[in-house]
């Protein structure tokens, strides 16, 4: 199975990174929609598009308008929207709001409860993440495949999704700060590189790539992974036009 990540930054685009966006074309699953999100309609390759928005922060929505016209013109109602409740909520009240975006989609928009049957016998599951606002992490199993996406969070070393993501085959997981940034971090309710090691250590994936990288940040060597490849040594930078087998 390919992962394609559309858009691997955080908060605001950059020349090299758009906002989070990933996908699996051969499924016709996306997962969050940022501004990485107008790359999608080069890759749909099926009829419907299942789109899971981890929160309702702009990074994750903005490009939930560029979808119209993706699965082929007035095809708008072959997309379908999950998310949790509160976050659908904001998505029909403010982004689809006549004076943000003038025509209302005939998206299916629809709240996430418990488990989400996925195509081709997958299973999406879902835990409630630390985050001024609240975001989902959000873990996707096929039979003989196992991916976990876990963003925007604040990682620690126990944390409570450990049990959640553990063992699976990829785990993507955002990171904007450095050791250094651990304040900030906290205040923002993102991750240190080098706590997201020790979770991925602590939760025994085999391979995680990293996300919501810094806009500011060097676009060539954004984190200082030293002492992150120690803790966990089976991780990379995503950056966009990445694609991962999994
Ligand atoms: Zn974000
Ligand atoms: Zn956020």
């Amino acid at each position: 199975m390919q992962l394609y990540f559309l858009g691997s930054g955080g908060y605001q685009p950059s020349l090299r990174r758009h906002t989070a966006c990933l996908m699996i074309p051969e499924m016709g699953l996306v997962l969050d929609a940022g501004t990485g999100a107008f790359r999608i309609a080069d890759l749909v390759k099926t009829e419907e598009l299942t789109v899971i928005v981890s929160h309702a922060h702009l990074d994750h929505v903005a490009g939930l308008t560029f979808l119209l016209g993706a699965c082929g013109p007035d095809a708008d109602d072959r997309v379908s929207i999950h998310a949790h409740p509160e976050v659908i909520a904001a998505v029909r009240e403010h982004v689809f709001a006549e004076p943000i975006f003038p025509i209302v989609p005939a998206f299916r928009l629809l709240e996430l409860d418990g488990p989400l049957k996925l195509p081709a016998g997958g299973t999406l599951t879902h835990i409630p993440l630390r985050h001024p606002g609240g975001s989902m992490g959000m873990r996707l199993e096929w039979p003989g495949h196992s991916m976990a996406y876990i963003t925007d969070t604040t990682a620690h070393a126990g944390a409570d999704y450990v049990e959640f993501i553990r063992g699976v085959d990829l785990l993507v997981h955002e990171a904007y700060f450095n050791e250094d940034g651990r304040a900030m971090a906290e205040l923002t309710g993102h991750s240190c590189v080098e706590d997201v090691a020790t979770v991925a250590a602590e939760a025994g994936v085999r391979r995680m790539v990293l996300v919501h990288v810094d806009p500011k940040a060097n676009p060539d060597d954004p984190l200082d992974l030293r002492v992150a490849r120690e803790r966990f040594p089976s991780l990379s930078v995503g950056y966009d036009g990445m694609v991962v087998e999994f």
